[in-house]
Protein backbone atom coordinates (compact mmCIF):
# COMPACT_ATOMS: atom_id res chain seq x y z
CA UNK A 1 0.00 0.00 0.00
CA UNK A 2 1.69 3.49 -0.91
CA UNK A 3 1.88 5.67 2.07
CA UNK A 4 3.01 8.41 1.05
CA UNK A 5 0.97 11.67 1.22
CA UNK A 6 -1.34 12.86 -0.80
CA UNK A 7 -0.78 16.32 -2.55
CA UNK A 8 -3.14 18.38 -4.86
CA UNK A 9 -1.54 20.12 -7.54
CA UNK A 10 -3.44 23.02 -8.96
CA UNK A 11 -1.40 24.76 -10.85
CA UNK A 12 0.98 23.69 -13.75
CA UNK A 13 4.42 23.35 -12.33
CA UNK A 14 7.85 22.67 -14.12
CA UNK A 15 8.54 19.04 -14.99
CA UNK A 16 11.45 18.53 -12.28
CA UNK A 17 9.13 19.99 -10.25
CA UNK A 18 6.09 17.23 -10.62
CA UNK A 19 8.94 14.68 -10.90
CA UNK A 20 10.14 15.09 -7.81
CA UNK A 21 6.47 15.81 -6.47
CA UNK A 22 5.81 12.42 -8.09
CA UNK A 23 8.91 10.79 -6.67
CA UNK A 24 7.74 11.77 -2.54
CA UNK A 25 4.42 11.82 -2.40
CA UNK A 26 1.11 10.62 -4.54
CA UNK A 27 -0.07 13.80 -6.59
CA UNK A 28 -3.69 14.27 -8.13
CA UNK A 29 -2.38 17.15 -11.16
CA UNK A 30 -5.57 18.98 -11.31
CA UNK A 31 -4.64 20.49 -14.51
CA UNK A 32 -5.57 17.41 -16.33
CA UNK A 33 -8.64 16.67 -15.09
CA UNK A 34 -10.14 18.80 -18.11
CA UNK A 35 -9.08 15.92 -19.96
CA UNK A 36 -8.76 12.93 -17.85
CA UNK A 37 -11.92 12.19 -16.32
CA UNK A 38 -9.58 8.97 -14.27
CA UNK A 39 -7.69 11.51 -12.72
CA UNK A 40 -10.87 13.47 -11.52
CA UNK A 41 -12.26 10.00 -10.31
CA UNK A 42 -9.04 9.43 -8.41
CA UNK A 43 -9.18 12.62 -6.75
CA UNK A 44 -12.81 12.69 -5.85
CA UNK A 45 -11.43 9.19 -4.29
CA UNK A 46 -8.62 10.48 -2.13
CA UNK A 47 -10.17 14.37 -1.47
CA UNK A 48 -10.88 12.75 2.26
CA UNK A 49 -6.94 12.07 2.39
CA UNK A 50 -5.82 15.04 0.43
CA UNK A 51 -2.64 16.16 2.93
CA UNK A 52 -1.32 18.90 0.77
CA UNK A 53 -2.20 21.66 -1.62
CA UNK A 54 0.65 22.67 -3.72
CA UNK A 55 -0.31 26.09 -6.33
CA UNK A 56 1.43 29.15 -7.63
CA UNK A 57 0.81 32.79 -7.85
CA UNK A 58 -2.33 32.37 -10.03
CA UNK A 59 -3.66 29.53 -9.11
CA UNK A 60 -6.77 29.80 -7.25
CA UNK A 61 -7.22 28.37 -3.49
CA UNK A 62 -10.71 29.67 -2.77
CA UNK A 63 -12.28 28.34 0.74
CA UNK A 64 -15.03 26.03 -1.25
CA UNK A 65 -11.54 24.15 -1.91
CA UNK A 66 -10.39 23.86 1.42
CA UNK A 67 -13.82 22.95 2.62
CA UNK A 68 -13.84 19.83 0.39
CA UNK A 69 -10.18 18.70 1.70
CA UNK A 70 -10.72 18.13 5.47
CA UNK A 71 -7.26 16.61 5.83
CA UNK A 72 -5.29 19.64 4.19
CA UNK A 73 -2.16 20.28 6.46
CA UNK A 74 -0.15 22.95 4.44
CA UNK A 75 -0.49 24.68 1.29
CA UNK A 76 2.52 25.50 -0.94
CA UNK A 77 2.85 28.18 -3.19
CA UNK A 78 5.01 28.46 -6.43
CA UNK A 79 5.82 32.35 -6.25
CA UNK A 80 6.25 35.20 -3.36
CA UNK A 81 2.57 36.57 -4.60
CA UNK A 82 -0.18 33.94 -3.06
CA UNK A 83 -3.38 36.64 -3.98
CA UNK A 84 -5.13 33.52 -5.27
CA UNK A 85 -5.34 31.47 -2.21
CA UNK A 86 -7.74 32.25 0.50
CA UNK A 87 -5.08 32.93 3.39
CA UNK A 88 -7.85 34.25 6.13
CA UNK A 89 -9.48 30.94 5.46
CA UNK A 90 -6.83 28.36 5.25
CA UNK A 91 -5.24 29.78 8.83
CA UNK A 92 -8.85 29.88 10.45
CA UNK A 93 -8.70 25.92 10.08
CA UNK A 94 -4.83 26.21 11.11
CA UNK A 95 -3.45 25.18 7.80
CA UNK A 96 -0.52 27.36 7.35
CA UNK A 97 0.80 28.76 3.41
CA UNK A 98 4.25 28.81 2.23
CA UNK A 99 5.62 31.20 -0.50
CA UNK A 100 8.88 31.72 -1.77
CA UNK A 101 9.97 35.01 -0.86
CA UNK A 102 13.74 36.25 -1.77
CA UNK A 103 14.91 34.13 -4.35
CA UNK A 104 13.08 35.61 -6.84
CA UNK A 105 14.11 39.44 -5.64
CA UNK A 106 16.41 40.11 -7.86
CA UNK A 107 15.29 38.60 -11.02
CA UNK A 108 11.88 40.89 -10.46
CA UNK A 109 13.86 44.07 -9.81
CA UNK A 110 16.39 43.58 -12.43
CA UNK A 111 12.82 43.37 -14.81
CA UNK A 112 11.03 46.32 -13.66
CA UNK A 113 14.47 48.24 -14.27
CA UNK A 114 14.51 46.13 -17.57
CA UNK A 115 10.79 47.09 -18.92
CA UNK A 116 11.22 51.29 -17.52
CA UNK A 117 14.32 51.54 -19.59
CA UNK A 118 12.61 49.47 -22.96
CA UNK A 119 9.47 51.88 -22.28
CA UNK A 120 11.90 55.49 -21.62
CA UNK A 121 14.40 54.84 -24.03
CA UNK A 122 11.94 52.50 -26.69
CA UNK A 123 14.09 49.94 -26.92
CA UNK A 124 11.90 47.46 -28.46
CA UNK A 125 10.32 50.61 -30.88
CA UNK A 126 14.32 51.11 -31.50
CA UNK A 127 14.66 47.59 -32.44
CA UNK A 128 11.36 47.62 -34.72
CA UNK A 129 12.80 50.44 -36.63
CA UNK A 130 15.84 49.04 -37.49
CA UNK A 131 13.93 45.37 -38.87
CA UNK A 132 11.64 47.49 -40.91
CA UNK A 133 14.22 49.37 -42.67
CA UNK A 134 12.89 52.80 -40.98
CA UNK A 135 16.87 53.98 -40.26
CA UNK A 136 17.55 54.82 -43.95
CA UNK A 137 14.58 57.53 -44.05
CA UNK A 138 15.98 59.35 -41.61
CA UNK A 139 16.66 58.86 -37.46
CA UNK A 140 14.61 57.78 -35.02
CA UNK A 141 12.51 60.02 -33.14
CA UNK A 142 14.07 61.19 -29.78
CA UNK A 143 13.78 59.39 -26.30
CA UNK A 144 13.87 60.31 -22.69
CA UNK A 145 16.57 60.26 -19.89
CA UNK A 146 16.19 57.73 -17.36
CA UNK A 147 19.27 58.44 -15.49
CA UNK A 148 18.43 61.67 -12.34
CA UNK A 149 15.45 60.85 -13.07
CA UNK A 150 12.30 60.77 -10.14
CA UNK A 151 10.98 57.36 -9.94
CA UNK A 152 8.37 56.37 -7.49
CA UNK A 153 7.66 53.24 -6.42
CA UNK A 154 4.19 51.83 -5.24
CA UNK A 155 5.06 48.98 -2.63
CA UNK A 156 8.62 48.74 -0.93
CA UNK A 157 8.80 45.70 0.63
CA UNK A 158 11.72 43.54 -0.57
CA UNK A 159 11.20 44.07 -4.42
CA UNK A 160 10.69 47.57 -4.06
CA UNK A 161 13.98 47.88 -2.16
CA UNK A 162 15.85 46.08 -4.63
CA UNK A 163 14.18 48.45 -7.32
CA UNK A 164 15.18 51.17 -5.57
CA UNK A 165 19.05 50.15 -4.94
CA UNK A 166 19.35 49.82 -9.06
CA UNK A 167 17.62 53.02 -9.15
CA UNK A 168 19.96 54.49 -7.25
CA UNK A 169 22.81 53.36 -9.55
CA UNK A 170 21.23 55.71 -11.91
CA UNK A 171 21.41 58.58 -9.85
CA UNK A 172 17.58 58.69 -10.20
CA UNK A 173 15.43 60.49 -7.20
CA UNK A 174 13.41 58.19 -5.26
CA UNK A 175 10.50 58.14 -3.32
CA UNK A 176 7.25 55.35 -2.78
CA UNK A 177 4.65 54.97 -0.88
CA UNK A 178 3.10 52.20 1.49
CA UNK A 179 0.68 52.07 4.19
CA UNK A 180 2.71 51.85 6.85
CA UNK A 181 6.33 54.09 6.48
CA UNK A 182 9.66 53.00 6.30
CA UNK A 183 11.31 55.02 8.61
CA UNK A 184 14.56 52.65 7.84
CA UNK A 185 14.84 53.74 4.17
CA UNK A 186 16.52 56.92 2.79
CA UNK A 187 13.94 57.57 0.32
CA UNK A 188 10.99 60.25 0.47
CA UNK A 189 7.82 58.87 1.81
CA UNK A 190 4.17 59.89 -0.15
CA UNK A 191 1.06 59.21 1.45
CA UNK A 192 -0.65 57.64 -1.50
CA UNK A 193 -0.35 57.03 -5.21
CA UNK A 194 -2.28 59.91 -6.40
CA UNK A 195 0.69 62.38 -4.43
CA UNK A 196 3.59 60.08 -5.36
CA UNK A 197 2.54 59.93 -8.88
CA UNK A 198 2.45 63.96 -9.15
CA UNK A 199 5.84 63.93 -8.53
CA UNK A 200 7.28 61.55 -10.73
CA UNK A 201 8.82 60.72 -14.14
CA UNK A 202 8.37 56.95 -13.58
CA UNK A 203 5.71 55.11 -11.71
CA UNK A 204 6.70 51.55 -10.72
CA UNK A 205 3.67 49.23 -9.03
CA UNK A 206 5.22 46.65 -6.93
CA UNK A 207 2.54 45.40 -4.13
CA UNK A 208 0.81 42.08 -3.60
CA UNK A 209 -2.40 41.78 -5.64
CA UNK A 210 -5.70 40.90 -4.08
CA UNK A 211 -8.14 43.34 -2.95
CA UNK A 212 -6.71 45.72 -1.05
CA UNK A 213 -4.84 46.99 -4.03
CA UNK A 214 -7.51 46.47 -6.38
CA UNK A 215 -8.00 49.86 -9.00
CA UNK A 216 -4.67 51.51 -6.31
CA UNK A 217 -3.70 52.78 -9.79
CA UNK A 218 -6.92 54.61 -10.51
CA UNK A 219 -7.67 56.99 -13.50
CA UNK A 220 -6.86 59.90 -10.94
CA UNK A 221 -3.47 58.28 -10.11
CA UNK A 222 -2.52 58.20 -13.76
CA UNK A 223 -3.90 61.70 -14.30
CA UNK A 224 -1.74 62.97 -11.60
CA UNK A 225 1.30 61.29 -13.60
CA UNK A 226 0.71 63.48 -16.32
CA UNK A 227 1.76 63.27 -20.14
CA UNK A 228 5.25 63.43 -19.45
CA UNK A 229 5.11 59.92 -17.09
CA UNK A 230 5.44 56.95 -17.36
CA UNK A 231 4.12 53.36 -15.52
CA UNK A 232 5.82 50.44 -14.94
CA UNK A 233 3.91 47.51 -13.78
CA UNK A 234 5.65 44.13 -12.01
CA UNK A 235 3.12 43.86 -9.29
CA UNK A 236 -0.24 42.33 -10.70
CA UNK A 237 -2.31 43.33 -13.15
CA UNK A 238 -5.33 43.55 -10.61
CA UNK A 239 -3.43 46.33 -8.84
CA UNK A 240 -4.46 48.86 -12.06
CA UNK A 241 -7.53 49.49 -12.86
CA UNK A 242 -6.82 48.06 -16.60
CA UNK A 243 -9.98 50.16 -18.53
CA UNK A 244 -8.44 53.27 -17.06
CA UNK A 245 -4.90 52.92 -18.25
CA UNK A 246 -6.00 51.67 -21.19
CA UNK A 247 -8.35 55.32 -21.45
CA UNK A 248 -4.80 57.49 -20.27
CA UNK A 249 -2.31 55.72 -22.89
CA UNK A 250 -4.95 56.09 -25.79
CA UNK A 251 -5.85 59.94 -24.68
CA UNK A 252 -2.40 60.98 -23.97
CA UNK A 253 -2.96 61.15 -20.12
CA UNK A 254 0.30 59.20 -19.71
CA UNK A 255 2.68 59.02 -22.31
CA UNK A 256 3.81 55.77 -21.76
CA UNK A 257 3.85 51.75 -19.98
CA UNK A 258 5.50 48.40 -19.83
CA UNK A 259 3.26 46.00 -18.14
CA UNK A 260 4.58 42.63 -16.73
CA UNK A 261 0.90 41.67 -15.53
CA UNK A 262 -2.23 41.79 -16.54
CA UNK A 263 -5.77 41.29 -14.94
CA UNK A 264 -7.26 38.38 -17.21
CA UNK A 265 -3.81 36.29 -18.47
CA UNK A 266 -2.91 35.51 -21.02
CA UNK A 267 -5.33 37.49 -22.49
CA UNK A 268 -3.93 41.12 -22.93
CA UNK A 269 -6.54 43.60 -24.43
CA UNK A 270 -6.51 44.39 -27.95
CA UNK A 271 -6.05 47.90 -27.41
CA UNK A 272 -2.55 47.28 -25.74
CA UNK A 273 -1.28 45.14 -28.39
CA UNK A 274 -1.89 48.25 -31.03
CA UNK A 275 -0.57 51.14 -28.83
CA UNK A 276 3.12 52.02 -29.48
CA UNK A 277 4.02 53.69 -25.99
CA UNK A 278 3.21 50.48 -24.55
CA UNK A 279 5.84 47.81 -23.32
CA UNK A 280 4.34 44.17 -23.13
CA UNK A 281 5.90 41.23 -21.26
CA UNK A 282 4.60 38.02 -20.27
CA UNK A 283 4.57 37.66 -16.68
CA UNK A 284 8.19 36.51 -16.48
CA UNK A 285 9.84 39.08 -13.79
CA UNK A 286 11.07 35.67 -11.92
CA UNK A 287 11.08 33.52 -15.16
CA UNK A 288 15.11 33.13 -15.32
CA UNK A 289 16.37 29.26 -14.91
CA UNK A 290 18.29 30.24 -11.92
CA UNK A 291 15.55 31.81 -10.53
CA UNK A 292 12.74 29.56 -10.68
CA UNK A 293 15.07 26.51 -9.94
CA UNK A 294 15.27 28.35 -6.45
CA UNK A 295 11.56 28.72 -6.75
CA UNK A 296 10.76 25.03 -7.17
CA UNK A 297 13.38 24.00 -4.58
CA UNK A 298 11.87 25.87 -2.08
CA UNK A 299 8.74 25.00 -2.71
CA UNK A 300 9.79 21.45 -2.21
CA UNK A 301 11.99 22.22 0.73
CA UNK A 302 8.41 23.64 2.38
CA UNK A 303 6.92 20.85 1.48
CA UNK A 304 9.64 18.40 2.80
CA UNK A 305 9.82 20.20 6.00
CA UNK A 306 6.54 19.88 6.78
CA UNK A 307 6.05 16.27 6.40
CA UNK A 308 8.93 15.97 8.50
CA UNK A 309 7.85 17.71 11.18
CA UNK A 310 10.52 20.35 10.78
CA UNK A 311 9.19 24.32 10.95
CA UNK A 312 8.48 25.63 7.66
CA UNK A 313 10.83 27.92 5.97
CA UNK A 314 8.62 29.89 4.59
CA UNK A 315 5.46 30.54 6.03
CA UNK A 316 3.37 33.12 5.26
CA UNK A 317 2.37 35.89 8.21
CA UNK A 318 -1.02 37.07 9.92
P1 LIG B 1 6.63 42.39 0.28
O1 LIG B 1 5.53 41.82 1.09
O2 LIG B 1 8.04 42.35 0.77
O3 LIG B 1 6.30 43.93 -0.08
C1 LIG B 1 5.02 44.39 -0.37
C2 LIG B 1 5.03 45.92 -0.27
O4 LIG B 1 3.77 46.42 -0.74
C3 LIG B 1 5.21 46.44 1.15
O5 LIG B 1 6.08 47.55 1.13
C4 LIG B 1 3.81 46.87 1.54
O6 LIG B 1 3.87 47.92 2.51
C5 LIG B 1 3.28 47.37 0.21
N1 LIG B 1 1.82 47.40 0.15
C6 LIG B 1 0.96 46.41 0.46
N2 LIG B 1 -0.30 46.83 0.33
C7 LIG B 1 -0.24 48.12 -0.09
C8 LIG B 1 -1.22 49.10 -0.37
N3 LIG B 1 -2.53 48.84 -0.28
N4 LIG B 1 -0.79 50.34 -0.76
C9 LIG B 1 0.53 50.62 -0.85
N5 LIG B 1 1.49 49.72 -0.59
C10 LIG B 1 1.11 48.48 -0.20
O7 LIG B 1 6.51 41.63 -1.13
P2 LIG B 1 7.61 41.47 -2.27
O8 LIG B 1 8.31 42.77 -2.46
O9 LIG B 1 8.41 40.24 -2.05
O10 LIG B 1 6.63 41.20 -3.53
C11 LIG B 1 5.69 42.18 -3.90
C12 LIG B 1 4.75 41.68 -4.96
O11 LIG B 1 5.40 41.63 -6.22
C13 LIG B 1 4.19 40.26 -4.82
O12 LIG B 1 3.18 40.17 -3.84
C14 LIG B 1 3.66 40.03 -6.23
O13 LIG B 1 2.35 40.56 -6.35
C15 LIG B 1 4.60 40.85 -7.10
N6 LIG B 1 5.47 39.97 -7.88
C16 LIG B 1 5.36 39.96 -9.24
C17 LIG B 1 6.14 39.12 -9.99
C18 LIG B 1 6.04 39.11 -11.48
O14 LIG B 1 6.34 38.08 -12.08
N7 LIG B 1 5.67 40.19 -12.12
C19 LIG B 1 7.07 38.17 -9.38
C20 LIG B 1 7.15 38.30 -7.93
C21 LIG B 1 6.37 39.16 -7.23
P3 LIG B 1 2.65 48.18 3.56
O15 LIG B 1 2.21 46.83 4.05
O16 LIG B 1 3.26 49.06 4.61
O17 LIG B 1 1.58 48.89 2.78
Amino acid sequence: KDERPQVLVVAALMPWVMAQLRKHYQVHDRTHFATDPASVAAFEEAAPRIRAIAANGEAKVPRALLDRLPAVEVVTVFGVGYDGVDVPAAHERGIPVTNTPDVLTDDVADLGIALLLAIARRVPQADRFVREGKWPQGPMPLTRKVSGARIGIVGMGRIGQAIARRAEAFGMQISYTTRTPRADLPYRYSPDAATLAAEVDFLVAITPGGDATRGLISAQVLQALGPDGFFVNVARGSVADQPALIAALRDGVIAGAALDVFVDEPNVPPELMAMDNVVLSPHMASGTRQTREAMGQLMLDNLAAHFAGRPLLTPVGG
